[in-house]
């Protein structure tokens, strides 16, 4: 069977680790049917917008995507068009596994936990009100009045808005892919002591969805001491939950207990749509250098056959990335402990290695 699926390489590095993860597809013999779609800065100056209804179309209509990293700009410009894809498309979960292989340089053995992050709300709603624009003092002289709380006249303001809704489906998300992947606890991350109302509703429900899981174990914990135990003994989690804010940075600090952002790929989730792609952005210092480690977005690709139910061909892939990271020698300078090494490959030679192991 032939599957049709959305190609966003990207930018920055996107483009080289896109193609060598579609190479390496390809290589496993399942059939695909690649529609390819821009967006972010190079759509701004062809369409006129970062997210061309184009590319949204072609999502919709093959409800998968294999998407590279885009960049986005900082302070002025577009806001980020991974977020608005993420909205637009209600992919309401992000799904981070980050697993140690062996081989890889790095502090901690046997870590092995899946990210689960809300994906729709929260700081990331992209409601903002600058520095003195009218609607901000509007907004500052209600907050005086109903609260009685002095605030600054020269504020701006960022909402962080955690819906009940929203809530419940991420939870529940996590706890079903817990269930369905033989998982033996969910610990939902927050910060309830603080955020009585936005993270409080959310460590409710959390509660109140566990109780339909009696098999799996659930525990809750707050970030600051969340961040000290996964540094300290990340071994102890399994599936953790997070609203989207904490999980952006939680997901990196993932990450980086199994070997960096080379090794981490992710997938955004929703009803009827998924687009996987690498949890890395799109490290324009490296863009064209032949230099990024593809691995992040081949293990999206892996977490991808199993998605479209190319479970053997999956399982495949997964086996010869691992051998090649295990080997050690055809892999990028980030897996590598002197850097410098002069075996270093380059993102090509990552892809043409792991094709060697499968045929
Ligand atoms: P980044 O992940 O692009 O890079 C941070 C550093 O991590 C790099 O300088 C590099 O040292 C290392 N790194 C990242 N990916 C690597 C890889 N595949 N191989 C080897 N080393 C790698 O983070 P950033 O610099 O904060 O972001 C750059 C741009 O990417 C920004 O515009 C940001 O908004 C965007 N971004 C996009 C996405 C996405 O498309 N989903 C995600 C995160 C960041």
């Amino acid at each position: 069977m032939q599957h049709k699926v959305t190609f966003i390489p990207g930018d920055g590095i996107g483009p080289e680790v896109a193609k060598a993860t579609q190479r390496v597809l390809e290589a496993t013999g399942v059939q695909f049917q690649w529609d390819t779609a821009i967006i972010g800065s190079q759509a701004q100056d062809i369409f006129g917008t970062p997210l061309p209804e184009s590319a949204l179309k072609s999502i919709r209509e093959n409800r998968v995507a294999l998407k590279g990293p885009v960049t986005t700009p900082i302070g002025s410009g577009f806001r980020s068009v991974n977020v608005a894809l993420r909205k637009e498309l209600d992919l309401y979960a992000c799904l981070r596994p980050c697993k140690t292989y062996p081989g890889v340089p790095t502090r901690y053995e046997n870590v092995d936990i899946v990210v689960v992050r809300e994906n729709t709300e929260d700081l990331y709603s992209g409601i903002e009100f600058a520095m003195n624009s009218p609607e901000t003092m509007k907004l500052l002289k209600f907050i005086t009045q109903t609260t009685g709380e002095k605030v600054k006249g020269d504020s701006a303001i960022s909402l962080k808005l955690i819906s009940q809704s929203a809530s419940e489906r991420i939870v529940k998300f996590a706890f079903e892919y817990a269930r369905k992947n033989s998982r033996k606890k969910v610990t939902v991350v927050h910060k309830a002591n603080i955020l009585k109302f936005s993270d409080g509703l959310f460590l409710d429900i959390a509660r109140q969805v566990a109780e339909e899981y009696p098999k799996i174990e659930f525990t809750d914990i707050l970030l600051d001491a969340a961040c000290m135990q996964l540094v300290r003994k990340p071994e102890q989690f399994d599936v953790l939950i997070l609203p989207n804010f904490y999980g952006d940075f939680i997901s990196d600090l993932c990450a980086g207990l199994v070997g960096g952002l080379g090794l981490a790929p992710g997938a955004n989730i929703g009803r009827n749509i998924a687009i996987f792609e690498p949890t890395h952005g799109s490290a324009p210092k490296y863009a064209g250098e032949n230099k990024a480690n593809p691995i992040a977005m081949m293990l999206s690709g892996v977490m991808m056959l199993r998605h479209l139910g190319e479970k053997d061909s999956a399982d495949k892939l997964g086996r010869a990335i691992a051998e090649i990271i295990a080997e050690g020698k055809n892999v990028t300078y980030d897996l590598k402990l002197n850097p410098e090494d002069s075996t270093t490959a380059g993102t090509s030679q990552v892809a043409d290695a792991i094709i060697g192991k499968l045929r």
